[in-house]
């Protein structure tokens, strides 16, 4: 292929509006084009690599027998009414009206769509397990789409969903689709991890989620040194801390604690004097954070919830484990604490004070107040908390006693050098990944709701157990780049790179040159290698370079008129910079070579 036909604009300066690495990269190499926020024209090159990303996935899938299909992008209504979408889906459904009037939406997901595919067309036990799949154009109305391709509103997604007469062959169907992901990862020649994660509030559903690891991803990874576990930070589970003995239970000591004006826990907790004490371990304090939630009430209504969440002062919360906790749909800091509690902001605490909105509250609507504790404070006491008095914290707090009806439960955030509670011997470290898969055991969530059923062997009506399973096709594109580049631009992994072999002609005007570099393409192409050619003319060698180190495919040959006079042309390597000459004879058995050597690498590396 020509270069100088190509549609590659590449530009020299970092756009304004680009925020990583990929983003840039793919903008300054003429990949992706914004046409508004959050949704790219996806131009020549950066096609060639979706595409073959899509090959790689397509073939995997096929080998445990998944069938491929194409559903539509706009969706009616109905269907999410149906499930009960419509509803509880957020602003990130985009929705709108024909022109008589009916109610459709850009699908962000086809669980409605898959699961009424199947209902009007599967019947019997015979026909299952079925497995359906689609790459497709995929729209959410993101509230902050950023990163280019990582977090875009348009993007193309593989989503998968799988269809079993029981929960054993649900599990069956997972595992086969989480083998398959390991293989596309693996093949893909990236860093990746896959790791527990939070499935929601879901019953009978469980998830791991597959991350490209990389410095600037989104997601805090926690993975143990000494086992397998590995989980989003959002639902690892935080090790068992036994309550610190504080001496003998105490009496609540209202306000006895005055810190005026002193607001950070670590400061308040040297402030704590009195006759016995000169300051106070961190552990012995703990705090609150107050917070609304949105829980499903009657039918499709929902009811508000004031939420109390009290943590030792050294841990922090983890908000998903509260969010489960609750079987909340929304969860947010309560707005108006200040009011609600009667104090200001750093003296907020659980016990509610006479004459507050808290206290009245609890007093006319306790259904309405909820208390979470974390786990390790369970049996703790002589602990401080805000006083809901500003300036003042009550001492001798025993969350037990003080707070009647309150839930103990693991709400913390996991963090690095826990102790691992899966083996009890490790330690957690950290990681930062792109989330680029998902696969999900869904159970009858939407069987049930949508009646999607099969008969058994007994004539029996029952509902399909589902799984779906996503990858983020043109996430997982950048997620490669943010894992592979460097100072000069990207540094391809080979199975998705748009081209393998970029071909200088390094003095087009020269006709010797031109003729060993047209040779090259050929016998390059017709040995199977995808090979871009730069043969524009009036361009020097050091604006050459600049480009093909830019654009990053993992060989690049240049063929020049210095080289040519020794009988040689030249052969690097992107990755290493490794650089030898060749005759060009021996020109196709080199790149193949050096291929083999690429591919082994990434066999290794693939999944390290
Ligand atoms: P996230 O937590 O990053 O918003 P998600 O968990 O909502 O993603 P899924 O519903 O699991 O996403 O979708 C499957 C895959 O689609 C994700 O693993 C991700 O790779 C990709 N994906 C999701 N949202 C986006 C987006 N806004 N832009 C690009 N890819 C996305
Ligand atoms: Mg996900």
């Amino acid at each position: 292929m020509k270069q100088s036909k190509m549609l590659i604009h590449t530009l020299r300066e970092v756009p304004r509006d680009a925020d990583v690495i990929s983003q840039q990269l793919m903008m300054r190499a003429g990949m992706i084009q914004k046409l508004a926020a959050g949704i790219y024209d996806y131009l020549p090159l950066a096609f060639r690599s979706i595409r073959k990303f899509e090959e790689i996935v397509r073939e995997e899938l096929a080998k445990d027998g998944c069938q491929e299909l194409l559903m539509p992008t706009v969706q009616p209504a109905e269907l999410w009414q149906e499930s009960g979408r419509w509803t509880f889906y957020g602003k990130e459904l985009l929705r709108f009206k024909d022109r008589k009037d009916a109610g459709f939406c850009l699908g962000p997901t086809h669980e409605e769509v898959i699961t009424d595919i199947v209902r009007r067309n599967v019947s019997s036990y015979k026909q299952l397990p079925m497995n359906l799949f689609q790459i497709q154009t995929k729209f959410r109305d993101e509230i902050r789409p950023r990163f280019g391709l990582m977090r875009g509103r348009e993007f193309i997604m593989k989503d998968a969903y799988s269809f079993d007469v029981d929960d054993a062959a649900a599990d069956r169907s997972y595992w086969a689709m989480f083998n398959a992901y390991q293989r596309i990862f693996a093949r893909l020649g990236v860093k990746f991890r896959h790791v527990e994660a939070d499935s929601g509030a879901i019953g009978g559903s469980f998830t791991h989620e597959f991350h490209v690891l990389a410095g600037s991803g989104e997601d805090a990874i926690l993975s143990c040194d000494a086992c397998d576990y590995c989980s989003n930070v959002e639902k690892t589970e935080a090790p068992r801390i036994p309550a610190v003995d504080h001496g003998p239970a105490m009496a609540l000591r209202p306000a006895h604690f005055q810190t005026p004006g002193i607001l950070a826990m670590e400061e308040q907790a040297r402030a704590f004097k009195d006759a016995e004490h000169d300051g106070l371990p961190l552990h012995q304090t703990s705090k609150v954070y107050w917070m609304t939630a949105e829980v499903p009430g009657q039918g499709a209504d929902t009811r508000r919830l004031a939420v109390a969440v009290v943590l030792r002062g050294d841990h922090e919360m983890n908000q998903v484990k509260v969010k489960n906790a609750l079987g909340a749909l929304e969860l947010a800091p309560m707005e108006d604490a200040e009011d609600f509690t009667g104090a200001l902001s750093g003296f907020l605490g659980p016990v509610p004070r006479p004459g507050t909105r808290l206290a009245e509250l609890q007093r006319t609507h306790p259904e309405g107040l909820a208390y979470l504790v974390d786990l390790a404070l369970e049996g703790a006491n002589n602990l401080t908390c805000g006083a809901n008095v500003t300036d003042g914290h009550h001492f001798g707090f025993d969350p037990k006693r003080d707070l009647p009806g309150a839930r103990f439960i693991d709400l913390r955030l996991a963090q690095e050098g826990d102790l691992c509670p899966r083996c009890g011997k490790g330690h957690y470290q950290p990681f930062r990944g792109i989330e680029v898969g998902q696969v999900f055991k869904l159970g009858t969530k939407y069987s049930k709701s949508m009646n999607c059923v099969y008969l058994d062997e007994h004539g029996k009506e029952n509902p399909m157990v589902m799984g779906c399973y996503g990858i983020g096709i043109t996430r997982t594109v950048a997620a490669a780049i943010e894992q592979n580049y460097d100072a000069d631009g990207i540094v391809w992994p080979w199975p998705i790179a748009p081209f393998q072999v970029h071909l200088l002609d390094l003095d087009p005007a020269n006709a010797m040159v031109r003729e060993v570099a047209d040779r090259a393409e050929r016998e390059l192409e017709a040995a199977g290698f995808e090979v871009l050619h730069d043969d524009r003319e009036g361009l020097s060698p050091g604006a050459k370079f600049k480009d093909a180190d830019l654009l990053g495919f993992p060989l690049r040959v240049m063929v020049g008129s210095k080289g040519l006079k020794d009988g040689v042309v030249e052969l690097k390597d992107r990755r290493t910079k490794a650089l030898v000459k060749v005759v060009p004879e021996a020109l196709v058995a080199e790149v193949a070579a050096a291929r083999d050597r690429i591919m082994a690498e990434l066999a290794v590396q693939g999944g390290r």
